[in-house]
């Protein structure tokens, strides 16, 4: 009777939802703008409707579960701990709202978690059960898969990749805190840094790329040959490739999955991480960890939403 699975993903300013069958095949979708100055429970009025559309046709009772993720700290009950782009959220519990309103089995997680999900069951980390996704775009974020489990923490706030420590008197990070990997690799950071060699008098022509500097107009500069862009991506990727020195170190993964915007570079940023990583693990058993682009592109959080029902689903 079991048919259909629903991932829904409040990544970025708007609300996707997908219906897939039992195999991560997609059926349907929808999208509407997340609106999130309007307040939480508008949003939730319109997840509901996201979801409504993806169900259109479809018997609820044929769906095995509903999986959201949600950027920002999440735990299990979908409860979003300071949501860095939902103001006015408020104390709302998404899965038990999103229960309420279907009768489906409803799981959340953290969107970047839920990622390393979905590349493990659909994208590139199918034949591995130790990996590490990444996402390096405007924050860096990620998730864990470790003996073929997603590893949570004690509440489900653990792999928050981005916040390492590499520099311990860095730049301030988004989140407050000084030299985290994320304030000196993510698209922004690599943005500050173009300004700042671009008004020191550095030649280049990131500035043609955009109307104003970002990490995609540097990104899109790189790949065009400018050599001052090269070099800025070649910094992040020398930073991450730290950052997973670390990683490395602590999980050994055999795989490492790298996604988001920035990693749009290619060899530009994997190369490198790769050469970072070879010059600083203790011992050359580590060298082996295969470092590759994520495969789910922009349905990534979708797909891990789909993935987390399955993860449940015996
Ligand atoms: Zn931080």
């Amino acid at each position: 009777m079991f048919r259909w699975v629903i991932g829904v993903d409040l990544g970025g300013t708007q609300i996707r939802a997908i219906r897939t069958d039992l195999g991560g095949e997609k059926m349907a979708r929808s999208q509407l703008p997340t609106e999130a100055a309007s307040g939480g429970e508008a949003v939730v009025e319109r997840i509901f409707t996201a979801i409504e559309e993806v169900l259109e046709k479809v018997e609820p009772k044929e769906v095995i579960g509903i999986g959201i993720g949600a950027p920002g700290p999440m735990d299990g009950d979908g409860r979003i701990y300071d949501p860095p782009n939902l103001t006015e959220w408020g104390d709302i519990s998404l899965t038990e709202r999103i229960h309420e309103r279907f009768d489906r089995p409803t799981f959340a997680g953290n969107d970047a978690n839920l990622a390393a999900l979905g590349e493990h069951r659909f994208g590139a980390g199918q034949d591995v059960d130790d990996l590490v996704y990444m996402t390096v775009s405007t924050g860096i974020g990620g998730g864990i898969i470790s003996g073929g489990r997603l590893l949570l923490g004690a509440r489900g706030y653990a792999a928050e990749i981005g916040h390492q420590t590499l520099i311990a008197e860095g730049p301030i990070c988004g989140c407050g805190q000084p030299g985290h990997l994320e304030a000196l690799a993510s698209g922004p950071s690599i943005a500050r840094n173009a300004v700042q060699r671009l008004a020191e008098g550095a030649s280049s022509t990131i500035a043609d790329f955009g109307h104003e500097i970002t990490g995609k107009s540097v990104t899109e500069a790189a790949k065009a040959g400018d050599e001052l862009a090269q070099e800025l991506i070649a910094k992040a990727g020398f930073y991450i490739g730290l950052g997973l020195v670390n990683l490395i170190h602590i999980l050994e993964p055999q795989r490492i999955l790298i996604g988001g915007g920035v990693s749009q570079a290619g060899d530009l940023l994997f190369e490198p991480i790769r050469e970072t990583v070879l010059q600083h693990v203790m011992s050359p058993i580590y060298r082996e960890v295969e470092i590759q682009p994520a495969a789910l592109g922009a349905d990534v959080g979708l797909m891990g939403g789909v993935a987390l029902v399955l993860t449940h689903h015996k």
